[in-house]
């Protein structure tokens, strides 16, 4: 039996994994794809505290090893379901693990723009990570929708491999950040498209055109090669939902502390509800969430099996 079981191997996951596994509690971290989450597919990390510069990937691969080296185990499966008893069991495709307790680190996914032919072009144009397919699109005409941190990074990255990049976003104005919006003015290949939507998706076998509908109804085509989705994300709550509170966006309700109302089930990163989701957010709840059942766990008599 495990002492606390962790889903989710990003940095909410990893950071309760160290806290864990430092305070010698039997760790296990079940992930479903790799590990790292969403900052494995961020260019360059600039805003952790005492790291000027660090790429998504570095940082990832650094937390992973870090939790491996303090004696947590970390396993690839799916888990499909908690049983929550005194004791509970985490149900993976594969496998189920008993446990004394959960910390749910599930972080988010990808949002859809949910148009038509949206899932017939993805891979044939459409993509949702502008570091993991830019390459493809070298020298071509692409576009990026969304007006966060993420649509003005990628917008910036793929500037510096394709034709043209235009940005494509429903306001006048972005939330992302002015340090990227003031690199982006600067580019001669960004076009900014503002007060409108990407309302159709055209070609045959690969994305060829995307049809952009403005805020007062004003209908263009666009011919692009490669759509780069980033529009936020979504959090991966789905298959514990009924089992805690979540809010009606499917982000987990939980206290400041990263309890959920379920007693030995905690919550940490993106995938709770909460005012910001960063990088060092995301760490500092994985540390919350594991003190709190490292407190949980010596709070209790386990009977001995
Ligand atoms: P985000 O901040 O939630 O921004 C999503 C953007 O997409 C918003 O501009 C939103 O428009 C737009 N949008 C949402 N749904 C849409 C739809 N259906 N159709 C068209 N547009 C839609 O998401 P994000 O940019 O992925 O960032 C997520 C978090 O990661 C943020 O906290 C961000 O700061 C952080 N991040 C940080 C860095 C960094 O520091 N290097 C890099 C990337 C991301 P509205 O503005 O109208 O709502």
């Amino acid at each position: 039996m495990y002492d606390i079981i962790v889903i989710g191997a990003g940095p909410a996951g990893l950071t309760a994994a160290i806290y864990a596994s430092r305070a010698k509690k039997k760790v296990l971290v079940l992930e479903a794809e790799s590990y790292g989450g969403q900052i494995i597919n961020t260019l360059n990390i600039e805003n952790y505290p005492a790291i000027a510069h660090i790429s998504g990937y570095d940082f990832a691969t650094n937390i992973y090893n870090q939790a491996l080296d303090l004696g947590a185990e970390i396993k690839f499966e799916k888990v499909i379901n908690i049983e929550n008893n005194s004791i509970k069991k985490v149900i993976t495709s594969n496998n189920s693990y008993e446990t004394k307790t959960v910390i749910i680190a599930t972080g988010c996914g990808i949002k859809k723009l949910n148009i038509d032919n949206e899932d017939k072009f993805i891979g044939k144009g459409v993509s949702y990570c502008a570091t993991c397919d830019g390459a493809f699109y070298k020298k071509k005409n692409v576009a990026v929708v969304g007006g966060g941190n993420t649509a003005l990074e990628d917008t910036l990255y793929l500037s510096n491999i394709v034709n043209i990049v235009y940005l494509i976003h429903r306001r006048d104005s972005f939330r992302g950040e002015e340090v990227y919006y003031s690199k982006l003015k600067k580019k001669d290949n960004v076009h900014f498209i503002l007060n409108s939507n990407v309302t159709k998706l055209i070609g045959n076998e690969l994305l060829e055109k995307i049809e952009v509908t403005d805020n007062n109804g004003k209908k263009s085509i666009i011919s692009v090669s490669g759509l780069f989705v980033a529009i936020g994300r979504v959090p991966e709550n789905a298959n514990f939902a009924k089992l805690v509170d979540v809010d009606k966006s499917g982000y987990i309700i939980s206290s400041e502390n990263c309890n959920t109302k379920i007693d030995g089930i905690f919550v940490a990163g993106d995938c709770r509800v909460k005012k910001l989701r960063q990088l060092v957010t995301a760490a500092s709840d994985g540390a919350l969430a594991a003190t709190e059942a490292i407190k949980y766990i010596n709070s209790k008599k386990w009977y001995i099996r």
